[in-house]
């Protein structure tokens, strides 16, 4: 035979280890942030043992192969299920595991040592692992809350479904055996008895990769978001917004609906940084970017233009309606006050040109005229709200700039 049982425990010894080094280095690698690899890497390091202490079967106490292989095992799934857990910022249910863990420890080291059974032992540890791939399986459906499903929770959704099946299907056949299958393995059970181990072996690859497929979604996942957006107010950065603007006005203007953009700059800010200091200067603005998105609808882009300035498109928004949010970003942030550890309350106030534009106005024309209207309110005295009308003439050529005509 070309594949005997040794051929594929070393099989499952080998890609264990692998993807344990594999996953190790990942979970080094990857930002702190991105949680669960580390459990990962162990839950291959346990299958590893496990595979391990299979392949010393003759050599070492049946305690260590048999009740120890069967507790690394399904301790390595559990370690798994934790990972995942970890990863999808789900709680943990430490006592419940531990529980199914000491259970079957028990369970096995008895049908072991006090009364013998390979088949009551082959019914129970498939049908733990059973238990851990499908609460694998629904926690990968779950997903994170606030986020959808991605290729790779597909693909390891379906190995665990998979593997759930399998496991099963190897409790069915454990019922199904003869009793006598302790004295004398048939060859029907050593057959099954291969299929199992080629499983694992095939089993824990497909596991790694689909592991390490979500790790790597997830990373790709934050990198983008770190591009887009300012870490300090969690704003899109100034790239992001003007691309996404440009996005939205191309809509607009197939739509035919008015689009409205708002500039918006702090008061004073510089005299709050001399005064508080740069940190508390920091949570003002923290603080402000908090009170501008809690105005806005989930639609509109809020950007940070500039240190202390920020920008916000409000796509299918006419004069009154850009009118009445400027104005009530302005209030609320007048009205609040920034507290700070050891230091007096920090009062802000912003200033906001606000402009509209038609389906004929550039991105650039609308950025400029509610910046010219941004500081006629703080020429005006500040923490106020003007409106720039849009000249007649303000059309955009095919590059996107404005031109006059006539
Ligand atoms: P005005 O009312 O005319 O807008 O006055 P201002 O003091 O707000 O404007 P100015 O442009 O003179 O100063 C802006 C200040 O914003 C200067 C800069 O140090 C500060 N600033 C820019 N980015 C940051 C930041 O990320 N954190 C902090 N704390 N300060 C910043
Ligand atoms: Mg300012
Ligand atoms: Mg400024």
């Amino acid at each position: 035979m070309l594949l005997g049982p040794g051929t594929l425990v070393i099989g499952t010894l080998i890609s264990s280890f692998l993807m344990a080094v594999v996953m190790f280095f990942q979970a080094r690698s990857f930002p702190s942030g991105i949680r669960g690899l580390r459990e990962w890497s162990l839950g291959c390091a346990l299958i590893f043992l496990a595979a391990l202490l299979n392949c010393l079967r003759d050599a070492v106490p049946d305690f260590m192969s048999i009740v120890f292989g069967s507790l690394a095992i399904e301790a390595g799934f559990a370690l798994i299920y934790v990972g995942l857990r970890r990863f999808n910022d789900r709680n943990i249910p430490v006592r419940m595991l531990v529980t199914v863990l000491l259970l079957s420890l028990l369970t096995v080291a008895y049908f072991t040592h006090v009364e013998y059974s390979f088949r009551a032992r082959v019914m129970l540890v498939p049908g733990v692992n059973a238990l851990f791939f499908g609460m694998c399986l629904m926690t990968v459906l779950k997903g994170r809350p606030g986020h959808s499903l991605r290729f790779s929770d597909g693909f390891i959704a379906l190995f665990f479904f998979v593997e759930v099946l399998i496991s099963l299907l190897r409790v069915a056949l454990a019922i199904w055996l003869e009793p006598s299958t302790d004295a004398l393995p048939s060859t029907l059970i050593q057959r099954i008895y291969r299929a199992d181990l080629a499983g694992y072996a095939l089993g824990v690859l497909l596991m790694a990769v689909g592991l390490i497929l979500m790790a790597n979604d997830r990373l790709k996942e934050e990198l983008q978001y770190l591009a887009a957006h300012d870490t300090l107010t969690g704003a899109f950065a100034r790239r992001a917004f003007l691309d996404l603007a440009e996005r939205e006005q191309a809509r607009g203007q197939r739509s035919g609906q008015p689009m409205a953009l708002l500039m918006l700059d702090l008061d004073h800010f510089k005299a709050i940084n001399d005064s508080h200091g740069h940190q508390a200067g920091d949570r003002v603005l923290h603080k402000f970017a908090g009170i501008a998105q809690g105005c806005l609808r989930r639609q509109d882009i809020f950007g940070r233009y500039g240190g202390e300035e920020f920008i916000v498109l409000l796509p299918d928004t006419t004069r009154d309606t850009a009118m009445m949010v400027a104005k009530r970003i302005c209030a609320t942030v007048a009205k609040t006050s920034v507290l700070v550890a050891g230091r007096k309350p920090i009062q802000v106030s912003v200033s906001i040109g606000v402009v509209v534009g038609n389906d004929k106005t550039s991105l650039d024309r609308l950025i400029d005229l509610a910046d010219q209207a941004m500081y006629r309110a703080k020429a005006a005295g500040r923490n106020r709200v003007e409106f720039a009308e849009v000249p007649e003439e303000s059309v955009s050529d095919p590059a996107g700039s404005p031109v006059a005509t006539g």
